[in-house]
């Protein structure tokens, strides 16, 4: 597997991981090899490219990559961000975020669901003009067959769980970008009688999530929606310190916390490791490993329960390090 440190606060919560990937190794004998990949900023300031030609091929050689997150440059012309490359160059489509509610965590909701985002089309298609100086255009990508891929993984999740799928869009408004979503989503929900379909337009949807989050199991949505919802999710359910995500594709997976590079805090010591760590035990469910990665899922939520160290976005005063060690100490079969 392929690690990429990232920036900010990346290679801090990267490194906790690094520790109980091998620490999982060990008690799992898990035949896994890590291979540190350059990407990101330093690689941008060293190569001119935030993703250069031997970090490609490095990932090309690899089955799966856990990505620390990176800072993407703005401004109109500069190059993608390296999820963006690597999702693209490796067809990730879908992009899934599991939210629940986790002891000791300050939940304001109580949400339990799992967001499916579409990852290559949609308003992120990356099909922005400037026409002149005072004209931009972005143009909106809907395909019949990415629909049909996100649609089919997020029945098939719903099936394992409580049974019921939501599409959020805004068909009345966007008729046929978001109307071809909602036409292949009611036609794939016949091949699924025992999971409930459910549509909701994406701006009630927002307000729903925090009045009603328990009438919600799995929602899917195009990417724009889905990035925005899913920060909400994350609000709802502790922050972004705790969420996890997996970019899942055909043959080829990577996985990161859903936060970034958190410039305020990057180099305190501070930052909490569990949405990579959490994004790991993603990594172990898709490699075939459900029992390691159940450990490590056991092990994050003893450390909540038991509240010691627990960093600063947590309630607490402890370090990245500290929360990393509690965590170590309760990994066991
Ligand atoms: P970027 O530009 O890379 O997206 P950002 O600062 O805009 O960075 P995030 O990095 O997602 O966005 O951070 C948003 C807020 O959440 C920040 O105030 C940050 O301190 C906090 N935060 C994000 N991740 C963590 C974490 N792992 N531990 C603690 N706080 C975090």
């Amino acid at each position: 597997m392929a690690v990429i440190e990232g920036d900010g606060i990346g290679p801090e919560v990267i490194s906790s991981t690094v520790k109980v990937i091998n620490a999982v190794k060990g008690i799992y004998r898990l035949p896994i090899e890590l291979e540190f990949v350059e990407a990101g900023l330093n690689a941008y300031k060293k190569y001119g490219t935030n993703l250069p030609k031997h970090s490609q091929n490095k990932l090309a050689d690899s089955n799966c990559v856990l990505k620390g997150p990176t800072t993407s440059l703005e401004g109109f012309g500069t190059e993608l961000g390296v999820p963006v490359k690597i999702r693209k160059s490796f067809n990730l489509y879908a992009n899934i975020r599991p939210f629940k509610p986790l002891p000791r965590v300050n939940n304001v909701a109580r949400l339990d669901a799992i967001i499916v985002r579409e990852n290559t089309e949609g308003s992120y298609s990356g099909f922005e003009y400037m026409i002149s100086d005072q004209v931009a255009l972005g143009i909106r990508l809907a395909t019949r067959s990415a629909a049909e891929k996100i649609f089919k993984i997020a029945f098939n999740m719903a099936k394992n769980r409580r049974k019921k799928v939501t599409l959020a869009h805004k068909a009345n408004v966007l008729k046929a970008t978001d109307g071809l979503y909602k036409e292949v989503f009611l036609q794939e929900a016949k091949k699924y009688p025992d999971v409930t379909a459910e549509e909701s337009h994406i701006d009630a949807l927002a307000g729903w999530l925090i009045l009603k989050p328990e009438s919600y199991d799995v929602i899917v949505a195009e990417n724009l929606y889905g990035d925005i919802i899913s920060d909400e999710a994350a609000a709802l359910v502790g922050g972004l310190g705790l969420i996890s995500s997996a970019n899942v594709g055909d043959n080829y997976a990577m996985f990161e916390p859903v936060h970034g590079s958190a410039p305020d805090i990057a180099g305190k010591g501070i930052a909490n490791p569990i949405a990579a760590i959490m994004s790991f035990k993603m990594m172990l469910e898709w490699m075939g490993y459900p029992e390691a990665a159940n450990c490590v899922e056991a092990a994050v939520i003893k450390t909540l329960n038991e509240g010691k160290n627990l960093t600063p976005d947590l309630g607490g005063t402890g370090k990245t390090a500290d929360i990393e060690n509690e965590i170590i100490l309760n990994l066991s079969k």
